[in-house]
């Protein structure tokens, strides 16, 4: 199993075992009875799921290695499932099984169309990848309204699987194709959902951690309906469940299953954390039982599987407790500054990228004094954004395509998912350096001061992710350059493409 990637670098190989399948579809279980007890009817139609597999690699052992939704997707447990009318989705398994991401997400949104108004409930796992569904919509339609006119299905849907699949589904349908051209030619794409899928009342998505920079967005699509976090998993192993999921994002918590690994809980203090690389002591490790309301722990799992005592980089907050299961809120993944959709970047990675990327400065005489960062997600895909004080001792200008071997530099430099993200999925677009003003971080200072932060301790952030503070970074850049063409990625792990 390989994890979506680490916050220091390459994915992760993950240990698992047959046997863990099982218990993951357990999980998956628990999900509808839960909402059925908050949302009723939803055994009177369809689930429209955006879900995909990836790429698979072998070990130079021959294990399989494949991030765990693939492998879950691809199990008997997902594909033979018996018909069950609370798991009835609208892509048939044919379209998420196939590897091609392009005709997947069209056959799937096509499926998804035909049946419109079956659809009670709309999702994909991250946030971040249903907002790509939409996007691809946008620019799709007109393609999949001519396949809905004329009941066939456009050439470049070549997967013979797909095809037959999709083609049980897809009838001529003048009216609905009319239906659907006149709904997306509108100017506005405010409340799309609602319009093209009337009946549906939640979106099922993760918005905790990190995604929720994609809420606004998510509200903008379909008019404020319910956001709907339901489960809490990694490669690892899964952890648990939303009991409560009409709850506002920014109060989900997650109750624990005791049965899916042997959780501890490592106390964090985040004024004074433990520094980089320094032994934390695990006597210190608290047990589920144990944990107090209101305290932050970073997650500690032993699994079935063979990890053990293994610090997944989550870290939680207990937010009450059900029974006597607490409950806890997603509070952030240790150590990660930037992140658009799987990748996540930590400060050290981003340090390093941004040194070799400054090294293109030098021979023009110039140095970069200062740099902070953020995701910018106001446009699909989203893209990281650089912002760089330089320090020029010369006067002839660099010219801009300096500028841009600087951006391409920085993404050459992180790590593969990030890079995958670019080449691959096309869920990340190309980074942007900003030069700001001279003096800009000078600004940055003040306003920091200005907030009450202290001077002796003052650092330049090496991330902003306060409204204002972009606001004040913005308003001092004098140019912009973008990566001019994507990184370097293969797929397969990175120790078995380097010869021995
Ligand atoms: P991976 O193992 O690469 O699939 O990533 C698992 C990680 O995704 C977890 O450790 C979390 O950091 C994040 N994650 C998974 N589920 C959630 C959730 N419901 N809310 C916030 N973050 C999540």
């Amino acid at each position: 199993m390989c994890s979506s990637g680490t916050s220091a670098g390459e994915r992760k190989l993950m240990p698992t075992i047959e046997e863990e399948l099982g218990r993951r579809s357990l999980l998956y279980s628990l999900l509808m009875p839960v909402m059925n007890q908050f949302v009723p009817g939803l055994d009177r139609g369809k689930g429209m799921y955006f879900l995909f597999i990836k790429s698979e690699a072998k070990t130079p052992g021959g294990l399989l290695a494949r991030p765990v939704l693939t492998s879950y997707y691809k199990s008997s447990y997902f594909r033979e499932r018996p018909y069950d009318p609370y798991t009835n989705y609208t892509s048939p398994n044919e379209t998420i099984l196939c590897q091609d991401f392009y005709q997947s997400m069209y056959s799937q949104l096509l499926c998804g169309l035909c049946q419109n108004h079956d659809v009670l409930r709309v999702g994909a796992v991250f946030a971040s990848g249903f907002i790509r569904a939409i996007k691809f919509l946008e620019k799709h339609w007109i393609l999949l309204c001519n396949d809905i006119r004329n009941g066939k299905i456009d050439s470049k849907i070549s997967d013979p699987s797909v095809r037959e699949a999709v083609l049980k589904i897809l009838k001529p349908n003048q009216k609905l194709a009319d239906f659907i051209e006149a709904e997306c030619s509108r100017e506005s794409w405010k409340g799309i959902i609602t319009r093209l899928w009337p009946n549906t009342k939640y979106i099922d998505v993760i918005v905790t951690g990190t995604m929720s920079q994609y809420i606004p967005t998510l509200d903008y699509y379909s008019n404020g309906l319910p956001l709907v976090c339901t489960m809490y998993a990694s490669s690892e192993c899964y952890f648990g469940l939303n009991l409560n999921p009409l709850s506002k994002p920014s109060e989900v918590s997650y109750t624990l299953i005791p049965t899916m690994a042997y959780f501890e809980f490592l106390p964090v203090n985040r004024t004074a954390p433990t520094p980089l690389g320094q032994k934390t002591d695990l006597q210190e490790l608290v047990d589920l039982v144990d944990v107090k309301l209101g305290e932050e722990y970073e997650l500690v799992v032993t699994t079935y599987a063979g990890l053990y005592r293994y610090r997944v980089g989550d870290i939680l907050r207990v937010a009450g407790f059900k029974n006597k299961a607490p409950q806890f809120n997603f509070v952030c993944r240790k150590n990660v500054v930037l992140s658009i959709d799987a990748d996540k970047t930590d400060e050290v990675e981003l340090q390093n990228a941004v040194q070799n990327a400054a090294k293109h400065l030098l021979p023009f005489g110039a140095s970069l004094t200062e740099y902070t960062s953020y995701a910018d997600t106001s446009k699909i895909p989203g893209h990281y954004v650089l912002f760089w004080e330089i320090c020029l001792s010369g006067s002839a200008p660099i010219h801009p395509s300096v500028f841009e071997d600087c951006c391409l530099a920085i993404e050459e430099s992180l790590n593969s998912v990030y890079r995958q993200g670019r080449v691959s999925d096309k869920s990340i677009g190309p980074l942007e350096i900003r030069i700001t003003e001279k003096g800009t971080f000078d600004r940055l200072m003040d306003f920091a001061l200005s907030q009450g932060a202290s001077i002796n301790q003052y650092k330049a952030p090496r991330c902003v992710k306060y409204a204002p503070i972009i606001e004040l970074l913005n308003s001092r850049v004098v140019s912009n350059y973008f990566s001019p063409k994507c990184p370097k990625w293969v797929p397969g792990h990175k120790q078995w493409c380097t010869p021995n």
